[in-house]
């Protein structure tokens, strides 16, 4: 099994959906990424948190067999973000953003962390994730992920990372800001002519495609019952992507399919409660069936 090194934010989120709301709650790229990906492998976290966080968020990260040596705990306040959804629960509409100790952060990668087999750039400054990539040997896989915040106000900085990186994971509006197209297929071919080898666009309910020279593969959002916040469905997905691609250290055109399956389950789990308050009761078995479930929801036989 390898070991996997993410950076990214860890976060107190106040959220507000069409079927309930919650303030001050655990959240942060880093800490879905991780917590998904610590289903399947080892993960270390580079991540920055103010004096008012919480002992019991940094036992339940430890509880998940998470890595804090690269936690820093800095004076100051712990990064704040407050959004809102619609009934279109695709995309959240932000309301606020108090960088706080994120602003003065400067990553430090503890001796331990600096060979990692795979490597995830959350969803943070691109300065940041560059500052990482430049401290570690490079890892079989480097993957990254950002949002519309650093699109808009870091664009050069964020194509820089993009030469470094093998796959980008975005969800779609996204991917049409950076790639300035209205069309996905046109947005993949512009993003993959500037360094990633691989581009996943996250979708929503409307699943996920991955574009690569191999071609397009696409796969469903899970149908669920209810959907209570769909606050960390992307890094969820991208932890379950990337937790399952250094268990296996396979990158074969078919481990990606596998991994994308993995990513879309624990994807799926995250949106049924507020904050991370499903995988934290979340198992294997529950895991292994909703996979199970999956490969019969994309299953058909070819009769002709
Ligand atoms: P997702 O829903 O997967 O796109 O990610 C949601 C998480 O991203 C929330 O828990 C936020 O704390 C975090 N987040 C929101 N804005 C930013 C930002 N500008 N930089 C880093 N993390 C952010």
């Amino acid at each position: 099994m390898g070991n996997l090194l993410v950076v990214g934010s860890v976060a107190f989120d106040s959220v507000r959906t069409p079927f309930g709301e919650a303030s001050n709650v655990l959240g942060g790229s880093a800490t879905y990424f991780s917590t998904s990906a610590s289903f399947f492998t080892d993960v270390n976290l580079i991540a920055v948190v103010g004096e008012d966080f919480p002992n019991e968020h940094l036992d339940f990260l430890r509880s998940r067999g998470i890595n804090l040596d690269g936690l820093e705990q800095r004076p100051g306040k712990t990064f704040r973000w407050r959004g809102e959804y619609s009934y279109q629960l695709n995309e959240a509409q932000t309301l606020e953003t108090h960088l706080n100790v994120l602003e003065t952060f400067r990553p430090k990668i503890p001796a331990s962390y600096t060979t990692p087999s795979a490597l995830f750039l959350g969803n943070i400054d691109p300065e940041l994730q560059l500052d990482v990539l430049n401290q570690v040997k490079r890892p079989s896989i480097v993957a990254c992920d950002t949002m519309n915040f650093w699109i808009e106000g870091k664009r050069d900085a964020l194509w820089k990372v993009l030469e470094h990186i093998d796959i980008l994971v975005i969800n779609d509006g996204e991917a049409r800001a950076l790639g300035d197209d209205a069309n996905l297929v046109q947005v993949a071919k512009r993003i993959l002519s500037r360094g990633p080898k691989t581009l996943i666009i996250k979708r929503g309910e409307y699943g996920v495609l991955m574009f690569h020279q191999q071609g397009i593969f696409g796969a469903p959002a899970y149908p669920l019952e209810a959907v209570k916040d769909p606050t960390g469905a992307g890094d969820t997905f991208a932890g379950g992507f990337m937790g399952y691609l250094s268990a296996t250290e396979n990158y074969s055109e078919a481990g990606l399919r596998q991994a994308i399956i993995f990513g879309s389950v624990m994807a799926s789990f995250n949106v049924e409660e507020f904050s991370l308050d499903r995988l934290r009761h979340l198992t294997r078995e529950d895991i292994d069936e909703r996979y199970t479930s999956f490969k019969h929801l994309t299953h058909f036989e070819d009769l002709s």
